[in-house]
């Protein structure tokens, strides 16, 4: 797994993080970086008390006291890290909370472990982290290795570029164009396929394929729509995404294959958390100040 970060990528989160802070006083108003997260508008989660799983994942956790959580760090609004505070914040570090409290854990008792896609089915099926939640698209070659509980947010791929390109407009223009993608993630597999004829670049963090798209090494970076929006909403007078999503991307959470008490449990504290209104709430704090729609919540069918 790697959990060390280049230089190059910490430069990235560095540098958003910056503009974050800063405001964006480099760009005119309207180019204003948005705040990712809303801390007022967060909801609190309620920790359970006593829980009984017949889950071995569970019980060792619970000995620990800590679980440990898989989170991504550099997606603004989604998971991303402040290097500066080590705080991880946006929409699946509240997923992440919301289910952490019904197994009966608090925000406190979570250990974040920073897990690039291409690492995560190893992860969770070595144990080095309990639950897996980062934009992990659920699908059959994953679930081969490790299961899933959810569907709790759909995603479709889609493509980012520099604010004043013009050629790439969507999946049907990358042809001969540069397009750069993550190691490990289904936008990739997406993108290699000989009909769409783009010269990919495979990287394992997505803020090298930021950087290289803003100093024009490569002509767009395409994975979920939902990542997308949030870089594009960092750099504002930058980056820019277009075309309409060409894939489905269902979010589930990882978790050991065959703990099925673990897996149903999840699912429970999904949908509980969907039905008392935290979902929403979450939502519009974290993932929505970037532009992307809430959608009808889906049914959590993955039990
Ligand atoms: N949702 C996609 C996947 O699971 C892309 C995003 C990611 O790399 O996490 O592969």
């Amino acid at each position: 797994m790697r959990f060390h970060k280049t230089a190059a990528s910490a430069a990235v989160i560095l540098a958003l993080a910056a503009t974050a802070a800063c405001g964006g006083k480099e760009g005119s108003a309207g180019d204003k970086p948005k705040d990712q997260t809303d801390e007022k508008a967060l909801p609190s989660y309620q920790v359970a008390k006593d829980v009984k799983v017949d889950s071995p994942v569970l019980k060792k956790a619970q000995k620990r006291g800590k679980i440990v959580i898989g989170a991504k760090a550099d997606q603004p609004y989604l998971g991303f890290q402040d290097q500066s505070t080590k705080k991880y914040s946006g929409f699946d570090i509240e997923i992440a909370k919301m289910v952490a409290a019904d197994l009966g854990f608090s925000a406190k008792q979570i250990e974040w472990k920073t897990v690039d896609s291409g690492a995560r089915e190893t992860a969770v099926s070595k144990g080095d982290v309990d639950l897996m939640i980062g934009t992990y698209t659920i699908n059959p070659e994953r679930k081969k290795q490790i299961d899933f509980a959810g569907p709790y947010f759909h995603a479709g791929a889609s493509l980012l570029v520099k604010k004043d390109e013009k050629a790439v407009k969507g999946p049907e223009t990358v042809k001969g164009k540069k397009v750069c993608s993550i190691v490990g993630s289904t936008p990739l597999k997406t993108i290699k396929e000989p009909k769409y004829g783009a010269k990919v670049t495979e990287l394992s963090k997505y803020s090298e394929c930021v950087s290289q798209v803003l100093d024009g090494q490569v002509d767009a970076l395409t994975t979920d729509d939902a990542i997308l929006m949030g870089y594009a909403a960092q750099n504002p007078g930058k980056l820019k995404v277009v075309g309409k999503p060409f894939s489905d991307e269902p979010y589930g959470v990882g978790l050991k294959k065959g703990d099925k008490a673990l897996q149903k449990a999840v699912a429970d504290a999904l949908k509980a958390h969907q039905d008392n209104g935290d979902y929403k709430k979450a939502f519009e704090a974290t993932l929505g100040k970037s532009g992307s729609k809430l959608k009808t919540p889906p049914a959590i069918t993955e039990k």
